[in-house]
């Protein structure tokens, strides 16, 4: 039994996401290995080869994969598929964006999201947004999984494995690279925080959400957050969205203000180690999932914790 897993980077970092999925498939068992495809991506293989339990790391080196485009990258795992039994890939924007398209051009069923290993081929994973684990069994012959990074501890050894290049395919041309606009943050990421101060719809408008979480997320050293409400109406970024639609996360703790609690944002921060909710409604459902709740107004309650915080 021989793993792939393709990993998640920008050509120059290998991203944390793939040690997360290098973990799954390290619970799976068997041989790993770990395709890197990218443009002048030598860096990111050799940080691949030293991860802990990576056996080889495959390295498609072509300007086809400078950007990750869904259809070049998907050729090339379907390509390389005949050799293992499984091929992983985290369940972040990279990975949602290709792999469902492996396993169509190889005629399986993906495993989306999976958070548990069972057996090498039963898994266990959320559905009707996170209120029923399923653990389901796969009889395909090749098993394509997405990882849901936050339930795999990243592997803490290091490693030697061995770096092959492999050929490129051609290219799809069926899409290309037109641009892309980053964000330059100078707060965590919000996928790898390890604290998080969120925002609802309560903070009323993009000033106010930022006059309060930006001083309290600088004074913790934490990545933001926001509900869909939050986003919808334009107080925060899309790519600030945590939930069902949005991202997963798990940080040590994950401070909710002014926000219900409805499932679909539950969905995407219920696994936070300390949960800290401010809501001026005491019945508010994210008092179900809260270790500490404080019920009042936020906008008077944000103030007093900074002074506090401030005396530290
Ligand atoms: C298919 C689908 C997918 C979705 N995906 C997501 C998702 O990924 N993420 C997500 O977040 N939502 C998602 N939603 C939306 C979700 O259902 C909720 O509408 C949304 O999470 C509500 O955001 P909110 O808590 O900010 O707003 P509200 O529900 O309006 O809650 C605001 C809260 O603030 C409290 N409040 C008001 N004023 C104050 C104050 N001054 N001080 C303290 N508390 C105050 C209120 O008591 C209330 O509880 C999705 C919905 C659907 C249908």
């Amino acid at each position: 039994m021989a793993i792939l897993v393709i990993a998640e980077h920008d050509n120059l970092n290998l991203k944390a996401s793939t040690l997360n999925t290098v973990a799954a498939a390290r619970a799976i068992g068997g041989e790993v290995d770990v395709l890197v495809a990218g443009l002048d991506c030598q860096d990111v293989a050799r940080a691949a080869a030293a991860v802990e339990g990576v056996a080889r790391v495959r390295v498609a080196d072509a300007a086809i994969y400078a950007h990750g485009l869904a259809e070049n990258l998907a050729a090339l795992a379907v390509s390389l598929a005949a050799g293992y039994s499984h091929i992983l890939a985290p369940a972040t924007t990279f990975g949602k964006n290709f792999l469902p398209r492996v396993a169509a051009l190889l005629d399986v069923a993906q495993i989306s999201d999976v958070v548990a290993v069972e057996a090498a081929d039963t898994f266990v994973h959320p559905i009707y947004a996170g209120n029923v684990m399923a653990t389901v069994q796969s009889s395909d012959p090749v098993k394509v999984i997405s990882v849901r990074t936050t339930a795999f501890d990243a592997p803490s050894g290091t490693g030697a494995a061995i770096l092959e290049p492999v050929a490129a395919g051609g290219d799809s041309g069926v899409s290309e690279f037109v641009s892309e606009a980053l964000i330059k943050l100078d707060r965590p990421e919000l996928a790898n925080a390890r604290v998080i101060v969120s925002g609802g719809r309560a903070l009323g408008s993009a000033e106010q959400f930022h006059a309060v979480l930006d001083p309290l997320a600088d004074r913790l050293g934490a990545a933001i957050g926001a509900t869909r409400a939050a986003v919808d109406a334009g107080y925060a970024p899309n790519d600030y969205q945590v939930g069902q639609t949005g991202k997963v996360v798990a940080p040590e703790l994950y401070l909710a203000l002014g926000i219900s609690g409805a499932i679909q944002h539950v969905a995407g921060m219920k696994d936070s180690k300390v949960i800290v909710a401010i809501n001026k409604d005491e019945d508010a459902p994210i008092f179900q999932v809260a270790d500490y709740g404080i019920v009042g107004d936020l906008f008077t309650i944000v103030p007093e914790l900074m002074a506090e915080l401030g005396q530290a």
